[in-house]
């Protein structure tokens, strides 16, 4: 190899590890549109995004900005087509979590407790970007909401501004959940789409997306090498 292909080996790599790679690779930043959070995936009890309250009718909810905008333009989207919705859960900082699964574990017991709410640190929550909704004029979050208007509207439409059903139905043993309709997670237009039209939950997604990351970069250094 000649030092001339060398050097440009050595900036092509040194250029897509400072900037690309970490548009490239969405799943490795915490602030990413992909960054997987999960029972295996668990964020730093002092993660602490920075958010704001939503602007849409139900409990006063608040995500990070591009998510809450996303979010508020995805009610306005649904009431229009009669599928009103309404906001429960937003945020959830790693304390309001730990007392949430304590309450959960002490009235259901540790295997609901387990399968329902996420243990401190393992809870999309946390990051801001993901939100439990129902229809409007209920609260209940539960398996029945799938089949609901709101329900069936947000399985339908919510990849169109960005969201993914986070947790799907029969995927449990991927997700480490149990089917939620009512929890949506943003990640971006172009991954929910891509998301929505696989029907793979996002563990599934975020690993194609992985390969796909390294088979680019092989094939650029291949092609300085040639
Ligand atoms: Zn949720």
């Amino acid at each position: 190899m000649s030092i001339q292909k060398i050097v440009s080996l050595i900036t092509l790599s040194a250029t897509l590890l400072q900037g690309s790679m970490e548009a490239a690779m969405p799943d490795k930043a915490i602030d990413g549109s992909l960054f997987l959070v999960n029972r295996d995936h668990m964020v730093s009890e002092h993660y602490v995004p920075v958010v704001r309250t939503v602007n849409v009718v139900g409990m006063r909810q608040s995500m990070k900005e591009e998510a809450a905008a996303a979010l508020e333009e995805m009610y306005a989207a649904a009431s229009q087509d009669s599928a009103p919705l309404s906001s429960v859960s937003g945020y959830r900082s790693f304390t309001k979590q730990s007392t949430i699964y304590a309450r959960k574990q002490k009235t259901a017991g540790q295997k609901t407790a387990e399968a329902y709410v996420a243990i401190p640190g393992a809870s999309e929550h946390q990051l801001g970007v993901a939100m439990d909704v129902t229809k409007r004029g209920g609260s209940n979050l539960n398996a029945g909401f799938g089949k609901t208007k709101a329900g069936l509207w947000i399985a339908e439409n919510a990849w169109r501004y960005g969201f993914i059903v986070r947790y799907l139905e029969g995927e449990e043993s991927v997700t480490g959940y149990a089917y939620e309709p009512w929890h949506v997670r943003y990640v971006g237009k172009e991954h929910a789409k891509a998301i929505y039209e696989s029907g793979v939950p996002m563990e599934i997604y975020v690993s194609v997306h992985r390969l796909a990351v390294y088979d680019f970069l092989i094939k650029q250094t291949d092609e300085v090498l040639q």
